[in-house]
């Protein structure tokens, strides 16, 4: 049988990284769920909507052509992979995903992918509303410090930004998701919480197996 895994957590704790390799090892599919959130972020800064417009990023949602083709992501024709990569688009994900209107519209696409299983989805609320019934949930958490260190590597110093910048966005974006009234940030009762602060992805992925293979 195939089955739904449900991968949340903070900015930066591994989570693509791990659901990546996770989804590899079992031939499943991969959803990462905050790139749909940075779509629709993306879309209504294209279409000068703000993100408390609600009326305004309603009909952004509903024109919101979105593909996935492997690896890329296609938003009304244009390919917007990288696109939404940028801090400005971060932080504006963030913004509207605190939008009911937006986690409404966003909810049916996301099922929609999840219906056959094979899946291994990432985000923030994947164990807790949009997949509660999966065969397993984990929540991926590691130290702030740890989260923005990793971000630095991965593009800080690249793109030349700071840690300091990084770990203040980091701690601004987990505040925003953990208090808004909507599926705020937070595992779910039945996922397994693993702190990943000290461990490679390579283990992460091991201790999931294991704790799956029962
Ligand atoms: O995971 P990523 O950093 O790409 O997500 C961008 C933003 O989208 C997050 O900061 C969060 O506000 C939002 N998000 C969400 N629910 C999800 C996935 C992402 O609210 N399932």
């Amino acid at each position: 049988r195939l089955l739904l895994i449900t991968i949340d957590g903070p900015a930066g704790a591994g989570k693509t990284t791990v659901s990546r390799m996770l989804a590899r090892k079992l031939g499943y599919r991969y959803l990462d769920t905050g790139a749909l959130y940075r779509a629709v972020a993306w879309t209504a800064r294209s279409a000068d909507v703000r993100p408390d417009d609600d009326r305004g990023l309603g009909d952004v949602c509903a024109l919101l052509h979105l593909r996935i083709e492997g690896s890329r992501l296609v938003a009304g024709g244009e390919d917007i992979t990288d696109r939404i990569r940028t801090p400005e688009i971060t932080m504006l994900a963030s913004a509207v995903s605190a939008r009911p209107v937006v986690r409404q519209a966003l909810l049916d696409i996301q099922r929609d992918m999840g219906r056959d299983g094979g899946l291994v989805a990432e985000g923030r609320d994947m164990g807790t509303v949009v997949f509660p019934d999966a065969d397993f949930k984990f929540f991926l958490d590691a130290t702030v410090r740890q989260r923005a260190m990793r971000r630095y590597r991965q593009y800080g110093r690249e793109k030349g930004q700071s840690l300091s910048r990084i770990e203040a966005d980091i701690r601004r974006r987990d505040a925003n998701d953990s208090s808004r009234d909507i599926a705020p940030l937070k595992a779910a009762d039945d996922a397994l919480t693993i702190d990943s602060t000290a461990m490679t992805a390579r283990q992460v992925v091991d201790l999931m197996m294991a704790h799956m293979a029962g």
